[in-house]
């Protein structure tokens, strides 16, 4: 009986999906990471290019091949930035690599297609909310990070799945219905809603 399907899944997801307390919490959480953590990759760049200007008129081979902290020269590291670049492949369930042509590979898990957990290839992790990132390179003006072309190049990949897709809405679903209301299990167990 369709009702009775609803309501398991009601319930698994009920159980299942982050309250907004939760949500706020990681969110916070990894907004921290990001200062104590992206700021190092933040500088590492910033610390790239100053040199890569004062050098600029230096052609020599082993200026233009310097390599940052993370290993890759600046236009590998602009190849980054582009979500066109990457290879995605699922290796779980919500879980995709997405690898670089310069190499660079990021590991990706896809939750509830909201939040994306993105391990870039320093080993800093950022979450990902709706595709947007709030690590240092974002909050200091750019316009996409790799982290954000790593989670834009892997929801290509993600939304070709159909099943993922059922369950998300069904995810977006549940948190529309219990969002407007201060008690979500009472409001669900009313009859009037239930006749609905
Ligand atoms: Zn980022």
């Amino acid at each position: 009986m369709a009702t009775t399907i609803v309501s398991d899944w009601d319930d698994a997801f009920a159980s299942m999906a982050p309250t907004p307390a939760e949500v706020e919490h990681e969110r916070a959480y990894w907004q921290e990471l990001d200062r104590q953590e992206g700021y190092a990759d933040y500088l590492a760049a910033r610390a790239e290019e100053q040199f890569l200007a004062a050098v600029g008129e230096d052609d020599r081979p082993e200026r233009r091949e310097y390599r940052g902290s993370d290993g890759l020269t600046k236009a590998e590291r602009l190849s980054l930035y582009d979500a066109a670049n990457y290879t995605v492949e699922r290796t779980g369930p919500i879980q995709f690599r997405a690898v670089n042509v310069n190499g660079a590979e990021f590991e990706v898990g896809v939750i509830f297609g909201r939040f994306a957990r993105v391990t870039s290839n320093t080993g800093n992790e950022y979450l990902l909310h709706n595709g947007a990132c709030h690590c240092a390179h974002k909050q200091n003006g750019a316009p996409i990070c790799k982290h954000e072309a790593a989670a834009a190049a892997t929801m290509v990949l993600y939304r070709q799945d159909p099943l993922l897709l059922e369950v998300d809405a069904e995810v977006a679903r549940l948190r529309a219905q219990r969002e407007p209301v201060t008690s979500p299990k009472a409001e669900v167990a009313s009859p009037a809603l239930k006749a609905a």
